[in-house]
């Protein structure tokens, strides 16, 4: 697998520092390309510090997810936009559209339908995602099923 994604560290600007904080920017997409984005994650997918989030919920498991959950302006678009998904959601509560691509049917992210409910956070499916080893990353089961 080709990759073209970098380690970077942020450099404090002022001092007294935090600890430093380590991203990593994964390019991702959906099966056809129509989407194109990158996804900066911190920490890096594969650190032991990084939970990488799998739902049994009825459509986690059959979409395949595998989430973690980013800040809207973490995501960026190379081809494509977040208008040109589909976006499906399901009763009764409507609360997270499910975005997937109308050509290939990749579903790339999930996100809130609410703003004022985590309205600037993606959840984007890893599986999406080039650069890193799946196999590292830690898995944390979620039950959604009985939520
Ligand atoms: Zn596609």
């Amino acid at each position: 697998m080709s990759s073209s994604s970098t380690t970077t560290t942020t450099t404090p600007s002022a001092a007294p520092a935090p600890a430093p904080t380590t991203s990593e920017t994964y390019t991702g997409s959906c099966h056809c390309s129509r989407f194109k984005y990158s996804v900066t994650q911190s920490p890096p997918l594969t650190d032991p510090s990084c939970e990488v989030v799998e739902c049994n919920c009825s459509i986690c498991a059959r979409n395949g997810y595998l989430l973690i959950y980013v800040k809207d302006s973490d995501v960026v678009f190379e081809a494509g936009s977040e208008d040109e998904f589909k976006k499906y959601t399901f009763a009764p509560k409507h609360a997270i559209a499910h975005y997937f691509c109308p050509t290939c049917g990749t579903s790339c992210f999930a996100k809130s339908t609410d703003p004022g409910f985590y309205g600037d956070v993606k959840a984007v499916n890893v599986r999406t995602l080039a650069g890193f080893d799946l196999k590292a990353v830690r898995v944390k089961a979620v039950d959604g099923r009985s939520v």
